[in-house]
Order: structure tokens, then C-alpha cells, then sequence
């Protein structure tokens, strides 16, 4: 046993990792979480399909992070890492139809988290909930809890407080005002994988499917499945544009490719026969009824002129409003700058301070890529601590 005293905040995904890791190399952990229960964000990931991460090739996989440093982080505890984790902690997974790992159908998301939790347990973890972290020095932390403050010394802290969107989940990134207070360099939160507030004139189509269209913005672009909503667009082609469009002011226009295997010449070609357009888009182009649902918000003349129709059905532009609220998106990109930490996840101006998880500055996609890089930063923190 080290004599190492192994303070870690925030009981997610990436806290529990680095508390496995550092466990298993004999030091003694003690995790500290302001909510009453782990993992809660965990738990609603797992609300609609637990895809805990991707089974892509590893250097394709990587692409899909922003930011170089976690690329690496990532290809040194990658999928296949996790999957055996998993199996270790007595979970099996399958590869989706889409190439997403999900456990299998009998493990609900609390019994993966409970799995993870009862190993904790036995390697000697201990988990004070309901102790809300308010400050640090250079060997003390300070909780709020219980109508109590407390201070507890540490050897060695890790911060994964995660980011800050679903703030009912405990992530409510308050931590950012303290890490500013001593000047640590911190990018702003902004809503990432969300979805975007359009032009209320598509409102009208909420509930519809878009599939197989490509979704751009200027060079960006990227084929997949989007869903109209009561304010405007959400799907995976749209989250992963968040990074580009991020960089410019709103309103802004994205197009949408509604036959992307298509040229607009050979649309044309199609529209310039003796069928209405409406037979065309559906016979000819079998385009789906929520394409020509969109299509038909055009005005009279642009809809009925087989030049405009085809050129609009290759690049339909939707004005953007604005992102969804920060609360409401899946993460956040934004937090604690890489500059702020050396190759070891460790704050420059705070030794033995570690960061892991969202709450450090790097975005990713749904579809397993974001819990991946929480496990991966965990792995990757408690590694360093040990080598050290
Ligand atoms: C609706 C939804 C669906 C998602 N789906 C997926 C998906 O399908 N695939 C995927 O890969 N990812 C998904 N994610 C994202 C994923 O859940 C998060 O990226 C991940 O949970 C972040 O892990 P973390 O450990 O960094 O932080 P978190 O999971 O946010 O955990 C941080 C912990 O720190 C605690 N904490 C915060 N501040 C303090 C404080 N001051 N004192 C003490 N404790 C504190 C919090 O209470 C929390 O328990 C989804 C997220 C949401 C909201």
C-alpha cells in the first residue's frame, strides 16, 4: 500500500476510472461527490441506448476528437481496452448495428454501474457523497457538506467534475469560477452535440426523419439521419457540425443534401420530363415524404421551376438561429485548457493537481466517443500518479 493519500472529485465516469487504475496499484482512494448517488450522467446516457463506446478502427476513431493531446490519451486506453474492462467487470457487449458497443440487452445501465461499483468497493475505493468541493491549496481540499465544511489533505487530487449541460445530474460546473479565482486558463462551456433553433418556418415539420442526407456547413459536411424538432434540427450530422459553426455568428445558413448520390444535373434531367414535380421528387427520385414536405416550403415559383427544384434539393439551406440552451445538450466543449496542464493531465501551476474527463477542453461526437476519452483521461491520470 502506498502511502499516497488519493483525493479524487467527482464520482463519473473518469473519476471512477482513475480510482480503479490508482486502487489497483495499491494506493488509497477516496472519491468525493456533491450528489447522493454515482454517476448519474452515466445513468441517463444510458437512457436511450448505453453506447459506452465505438468499435471503429482505432485511427479513424481518433478523428474524432478536436483536439490532439486526447487523441493520444485515447489510442493509450482505446475501445478495445474498454470492452475488456467491461468483461472484466463481468459485462459483455455487442457491436450495434452502427458499430457502437452497448452492453448486452441483459445488463440495464445501473447494473454496469453497480458492477463498477461493487469492484471499487472490493479493491478498498471509498466514496463520500453528498460533499460538494468549494476550494483547494497546496495540500488541502475543501468541501461543503452536511452543514458542514470540511478539509481533507491530499498527496495527490484529481478533478473530474465533469462539463455543463444537465446540471441535475451534478454537473453544474461551478468548479469554473474556483480554477479561475487562481488563474488556471479555462475555455468558456459551450453547447456540444446539440441540436440548433432554426427559422420557425420548418417548425411545422416536428417528428419527421431526414435519412441518408448529407448535412453542411461551407467545406464541413457529413451523411447521416436528422430529426425535425419544435424548434429545429437535431441528429448526429448536425452535432458534429457544432465545432464549425461554434466559430461564427448566428443566424447562419447550413444546407442540406437531400439526394447526395445524385448529381444536380442528373436531378435536373429527371425534373425536365413531362411528370409534375411532385410526381418526380416522389417516383422518379423517390425522394422520402418528409423531403418533399421540406421542399414544399418553398414558394410556388421556386418549387414548380425544375432548375431552382434541383438545385435546391442538393444544397436546401436552413437558417440557424442559435444553438439549444447549455443545460439541455448532450456536453459541452470548453473547460480547462490543455495549455493549462503538462503531458501528464496535471495543472502547470498546481502540481499534484490532475484533471480528467469533460470538464478539460476537448469535444467529441455522441456514439461512445465522449464516455470513451472520460474512461481514457481517467486511465491515463492514474497512470501518471503511479509513475511518478
Ligand atoms: C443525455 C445524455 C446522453 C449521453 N449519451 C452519451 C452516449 O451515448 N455516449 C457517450 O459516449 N456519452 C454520452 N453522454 C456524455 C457522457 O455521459 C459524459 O461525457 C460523461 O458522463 C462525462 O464524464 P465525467 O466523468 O467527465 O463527468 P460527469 O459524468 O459529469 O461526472 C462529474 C461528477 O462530478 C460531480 N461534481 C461536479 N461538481 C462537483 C463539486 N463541486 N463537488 C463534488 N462533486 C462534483 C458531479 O455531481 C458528477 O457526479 C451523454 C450525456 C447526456 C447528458
Amino acid at each position: 500500500m502506498h502511502g499516497d493519500q488519493i483525493i479524487i472529485i467527482g464520482a463519473g465516469p473518469a473519476g471512477l476510472m482513475a480510482a480503479q487504475i490508482l486502487a489497483e496499484k495499491g494506493f488509497k482512494v477516496h472519491v468525493y461527490e456533491q450528489n447522493k448517488a454515482a454517476a448519474r450522467k452515466f445513468l441517463v446516457a444510458g437512457n436511450g441506448g448505453f453506447n459506452l463506446t465505438h468499435s471503429e478502427e482505432i485511427e479513424n476513431f481518433v478523428q474524432k476528437y478536436d483536439a490532439a493531446e486526447i487523441q493520444d490519451i485515447v489510442r493509450q486506453f482505446d475501445n478495445q481496452k474498454v470492452i475488456s474492462w467491461l468483461a472484466d467487470l463481468g459485462i459483455t457487449t455487442y457491436v450495434g448495428s452502427s458499430g457502437k458497443i452497448f452492453p448486452t440487452k441483459n445488463f440495464k445501465p445501473i447494473q454496469v454501474l453497480n458492477a463498477w461499483l461493487n469492484t471499487l468497493e472490493s479493491l478498498g475505493v471509498v466514496i463520500h457523497y453528498g460533499q460538494r468541493f468549494v476550494n483547494f491549496d497546496d495540500y488541502f481540499v475543501y468541501f461543503c457538506g452536511n452543514d458542514n465544511e470540511i478539509k481533507v489533505r491530499y498527496s495527490k487530487l484529481i478533478l473530474a467534475m465533469g462539463g455543463g449541460s444537465w446540471k441535475k445530474t451534478g454537473s453544474d460546473a461551478k468548479w469554473m469560477d474556483v480554477l479561475a479565482q487562481k488563474n488556471i486558463q479555462i475555455t468558456s462551456l459551450q453547447p456540444a452535440n446539440s441540436g440548433y433553433n432554426t427559422d420557425p418556418k420548418l417548425h411545422h415539420l416536428e417528428g419527421q426523419y431526414l435519412k441518408n442526407i448529407e448535412v453542411s456547413f461551407g467545406e464541413n459536411r457529413r451523411v447521416g439521419e436528422i430529426v425535425f424538432t419544435k424548434y429545429g434540427i437535431e441528429g448526429s450530422p448536425v452535432y458534429y457540425l457544432n465545432r464549425f459553426t461554434r466559430k461564427h455568428h448566428f443566424p447562419l445558413t447550413v444546407h442540406l443534401d437531400l439526394k447526395p448520390n445524385l448529381t444536380e444535373t442528373e436531378i435536373l434531367k429527371e425534373l425536365q420530363g413531362p411528370d409534375n414535380n411532385t410526381s418526380v421528387l416522389k417516383k422518379k427520385l423517390k425522394l422520402s415524404a418528409t423531403a418533399i414536405n421540406l421542399l414544399k416550403t418553398l414558394d410556388k415559383g421556386s418549387y414548380t421551376s425544375p432548375d431552382i427544384l434541383a438545385g435546391r434539393i442538393k444544397q436546401f439551406p436552413i437558417e440557424v438561429l442559435s444553438f439549444r440552451p447549455l443545460d439541455e445538450v448532450i456536453s459541452t466543449s470548453g473547460g480547462v485548457s490543455f495549455s493549462a496542464l503538462n503531458s501528464k493531465l496535471e495543472l502547470i501551476g498546481f502540481p499534484n493537481v490532475y484533471c480528467a474527463g469533460e470538464m478539460i477542453d476537448w469535444e467529441a461526437p455522441t456514439g461512445g466517443y465522449l464516455l470513451q476519452a472520460c474512461f481514457s483521461t481517467g486511465f491515463w491520470v492514474g497512470n501518471s500518479i503511479n509513475e511518478a
